[in-house]
């Protein structure tokens, strides 16, 4: 094996769809390609949205595509995935060492307060960010707060110097952003769950990700876990951001565009092989150099590369798969 090491992280809140499922292919050919490791990871953090139906259906079509992984938690004789909820203590004292080191502050503004600064600040024409009015609480007024029968969210505290934050990312190449259009964010909700960008981070650093290769839609998150690296004294892995997947019309697409198309179930109920959809998938912002469309999985894996991945919106067009 490789120190090539990726993972495919869903959050089980929904029917798996064709970007999913393309994330999970592009990380697996990653990993088969270099030698390396593929991780499969559960964030079912979102407590309300997570169900182990989704799950279920997550492993169905892994299955069905053989997209198997190679490393998780050990579950009596067999290896089961990662689960974020099984791994909170390990949230918790990460969360700690930035609260010691004065990296991250207890916040106890309600719903209300926050909707209150948000009002001010767009009144005065200013975008609307967390002010850190909670930064400096001492004990006594922590007490106080609680004694209300408040309960805190710990947020992160984003260094006040005004800097550029870079993302060079494997597909899109420079992505800059500006330190201040991100606030203090919230690393633990109230209830102790750590969010998204808090876990991501210490999981892909434990984990030892290489590489994180994900969709377009968590570029802006990227640089807040890049601050994350930085405090927590880690050295960031390789980001690689796919594009979006767009209809023929060029709409974003969902349930309405190619209809139950979107949902990888609807392909293996419809009677289309495995290997049929890795090859249409697989094309779906990807190109071999020969430009040939007609490949066998391993055909695939020989020729996959980062670099040949299209920064541009990939077009679905699933007239095309009923010719592979
Ligand atoms: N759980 C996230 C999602 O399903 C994955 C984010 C990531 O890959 O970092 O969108």
């Amino acid at each position: 094996m490789s120190d090539v090491r990726v993972r495919f992280a869903p959050s089980p809140t929904g029917q798996i769809h064709i970007g999913n499922i393309r994330t999970a292919l592009f990380n697996y050919l990653f990993a088969k390609k270099n030698n390396g490791t593929f991780i499969l990871r559960i964030e079912d953090t979102d407590r309300e949205r997570s169900t182990s139906e989704f799950e279920e259906v997550i492993h169905r079509e892994m299955d069905w595509l053989g997209l198997e992984w190679d490393e998780g938690v050990k579950v009596g004789g067999n290896h089961g995935p990662y689960r974020q909820m099984e791994r909170l203590d390990i949230y918790q004292e990460y969360v700690e060492q930035l609260l010691d080191k004065g990296l991250a502050y207890y916040c106890y503004c309600t719903t209300e307060e926050l909707d209150e600064m948000r009002e001010e600040q767009r009144q005065k024409g200013q975008p609307p960010r967390y002010t850190g009015k909670c930064r400096c609480l001492g004990q006594d007024e922590r007490d106080k707060l609680e004694a209300e029968g408040r309960r805190p969210v710990v947020r992160f505290k984003v260094p006040d110097e005004e800097k550029e934050l870079i993302v060079d990312d494997l597909i899109r190449g420079r992505v800059s952003f500006s330190s201040e259009v991100i606030d203090d964010f919230v690393i633990v909700k109230s209830d102790g769950i750590p969010t998204y960008n808090f876990a991501v981070v210490v999981d892909d650093y434990l984990m030892k990700i290489s590489h994180v290769i994900r969709g377009e839609d968590h570029l802006s998150n990227t640089p807040k876990q890049q601050l994350l690296y930085e405090a927590l004294g880690w050295e960031a892995p390789n980001f690689a951001h796919l594009s979006m997947i767009l209809g023929t019309d060029k709409s974003k697409l969902s349930k309405r565009s190619g209809e139950a198309y979107v949902y990888v179930s609807e392909y293996r109920k419809k009677g289309y092989l495995p290997e049929a959809l890795i090859n249409f998938l697989s094309l779906l912002g990807w190109s071999p150099e020969d430009e040939e469309e007609i490949l066998s999985k391993e055909d695939i894996i020989k020729q996959f590369s980062i670099e040949r991945v299209n920064k541009s919106a990939a077009v679905f067009d699933v007239e095309k798969l009923n010719w592979m």
